[in-house]
């Protein structure tokens, strides 16, 4: 399932049985601005140097946050307690899906750089505004209301 696949639009898409990723957000008790987990994909990979969520293939039998798990602890080596808000699909419209599990976190927890991944960061709404967002990413929070000052 690890495998590139040509979805009925015509995209190319790694994985046959759609994608996820985990979006994680700290909220500070104080008021503060919302903060979001982000990883920055290697130059090696698809949208390589690009800012996105951890994430990869869905696997035969794993759920979309199964794989999510997964795949960030494969890159960055950690997966925190979270509490799951929801799940967002983000159908392409040829058949295939990527599913970003949105959840928050009680503490900004360090992330590694372990596999596929430059560097990773914390970010509020405003600050990621300016960074050179994945594609799917940079929809969901133009799609979403989930903290934070709305995009320009
Ligand atoms: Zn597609």
């Amino acid at each position: 399932m690890d495998q590139w696949f040509i979805c009925d639009a015509g995209h190319v898409h790694w994985g046959a049985l759609g994608g996820a990723g985990l979006l994680l957000r700290y909220v500070p008790p104080d008021g503060g601005q919302p903060r979001f987990f982000l990883q920055q994909r290697a130059t090696s990979v698809d949208e390589g140097g690009s800012w996105g969520i951890p994430g990869g293939a869905i696997r035969a039998g794993e759920s979309p946050e199964a794989a999510a798990r997964r795949e960030m602890e494969e890159e960055v080596g950690t997966v925190p307690r979270y509490r799951k808000t929801s799940v967002y699909p983000q159908p392409c419209g040829g058949g295939w899906t990527f599913y970003i599990v949105f959840a928050d976190v009680d503490e900004m927890f360090p992330g590694y750089s372990v596999h596929e991944t430059d560097a990773t960061g914390w970010f509020t709404r405003t600050e990621l505004e300016s960074l050179p967002l994945h594609p799917g990413i940079r929809t969901f929070f133009q799609e979403t209301d989930v903290g934070g000052s709305a995009p320009r």
